[in-house]
């Protein structure tokens, strides 16, 4: 008798301390019921209802509590002269706070107009309510390292972009390659096709034998690798009709470009030189939407007058590069890509290990040491630690 409910009683601790982990899991588990919401919030365009009221946009402005969007008329043709405040409907809005933003800059949304009487933000725009997001085709994202609440968390800067636009000067700010590598790494590694332009060619008449010999051997690595590199000054009266800009016109024809690079390596110059229809364009303090434009911290859609989108965006500038595995991270290096899984050790990080075909590679010239270089600083990190996750901040970035 006592034997069984010493058993009996076993057993139910046991179910007790079951239940407390069950319990405790359930509760890890960072805020399910985000997890699902996002899950209803997420839908395919073939999904979206079609009644009066409805209708699909894209993403041109995210702030905190709202965002603009610009109707799609013509699926995937974005009017940025019609822009809409919206605001995510009610009963996302849980989501969102656990997530941060639910939307990112290029995200194609269903919205449905909103009730005018609402009027609570001061706006002189029309207003919607986000009901839907598309799935993403493509993210450029950074992951929160700094607030603890979120850190770890995922910070989408810009969705659904068909390529990466390099931009750095040659000098004044004076290029930096390493950066220009680490921005590549970033794109390869979201599947991401990449341009380099480099501007300010014209002051390159004025500069030293030797930088012009290090900026040439870098331009004809790059474009080894398979990458296309511009050249192009884009203050000369005539940079319009020069070849290199026409070729930079087709490439942003009929895409969706990120631009990224250091402020002042003349992104707005070339920029301006493709017609963009540019909405900030209005009088100062006309109203709170477009004063929160030039504030913002966000990325600008912008529709180019010669065909295609550009997204300038001040954030792209200091993002994070995820955590690194040394394999994950010769998968971003094109011209280390084909050697994958095929070092004596699994784990190789092609440092200083023994029968490593990326060293091997590299001490025959296979693999140019320059972008070595830039390989072992992701890596390695300032600090010299294994896959440190660290700032991409090109102030301080040289290599
Ligand atoms: P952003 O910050 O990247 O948008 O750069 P901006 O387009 O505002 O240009 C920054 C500065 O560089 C401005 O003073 C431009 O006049 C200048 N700039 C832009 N393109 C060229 C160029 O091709 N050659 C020279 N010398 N200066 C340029
Ligand atoms: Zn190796």
């Amino acid at each position: 008798m006592l034997a069984v409910s010493k058993k009996w009683r076993e057993g139910d601790r046991r179910e007790d301390r079951y239940a407390k982990t069950e319990k405790m899991r359930k509760r890890d588990k960072r805020t399910p019921r985000s997890a699902d919401l996002k899950e209803e919030f997420e839908k395919p365009e073939s999904e979206w209802p079609t009644t009066a009221g409805y209708f699909g946009a894209r993403v041109v402005e995210v702030h905190k509590r709202y965002c603009f969007v610009s109707a799609e008329k013509v699926a995937g043709e974005v009017d940025t002269k019609d822009v809409w405040l919206a605001t995510m409907a009610r009963k996302f809005l849980v989501a969102e706070r656990a997530e941060r933003n639910f939307v990112a800059v290029g995200d194609r949304v269903l919205c449905q107009v909103a009730d005018q009487r609402d009027d609570t933000q001061k706006a002189d725009l029309p207003q919607c309510v986000i009901q839907n997001l598309m799935p993403r085709t493509s993210k450029i994202s950074r992951i929160y390292q700094i607030d603890p609440r979120r850190a770890g968390m995922e910070q989408v800067l810009a969705a659904n972009i068909d390529q990466l636009v390099i931009v750095a000067s040659y000098l004044n700010p004076k290029v930096r390659w390493g950066l220009i590598d680490r921005y590549l790494v970033l794109a390869e590694g979201q599947g991401i096709p990449s341009v380099i332009v480099l501007n300010k060619k014209d002051l390159l008449q004025e500069a030293e034998p030797e930088f012009l010999q290090a900026c040439k051997e870098r331009v004809q690595i790059l474009r080894s690798l398979g990458y296309e590199v511009i050249e192009v000054s884009a203050l000369d009266p005539k940079a319009k009709s020069t070849p290199e800009m026409k070729k930079l016109g087709e490439l942003l024809k009929g895409r969706i470009s990120l631009l990224s690079g250091h402020s002042g390596v003349g992104k707005s110059s070339i920029i301006n030189l493709f017609k963009p229809e540019l909405v900030q364009a209005v009088e100062p303090d006309a109203d709170i939407f477009y004063k929160g434009r030039h504030t913002t911290s966000f990325a600008s859609f912008i529709r180019l007058g010669t065909g295609g989108y550009a997204i300038d965006t001040p954030g792209i500038r200091s993002f994070m590069i995820h955590e690194h595995e040394p394999i994950e991270l010769t998968h971003c290096f094109v011209e280390m890509r084909p050697m994958l899984g095929h070092c004596k050790f699994r784990e190789c990080r092609h440092v200083d290990e023994p029968g490593c075909v990326i060293l091997e590679a590299l001490a025959q010239g296979r693999i140019h040491q320059q972008r070595y270089r830039s390989y072992l600083a992701l890596l390695l990190g300032e600090t010299g630690r294994t896959g440190r996750v660290r700032d991409i901040d090109p102030e301080e970035f040289e290599v």
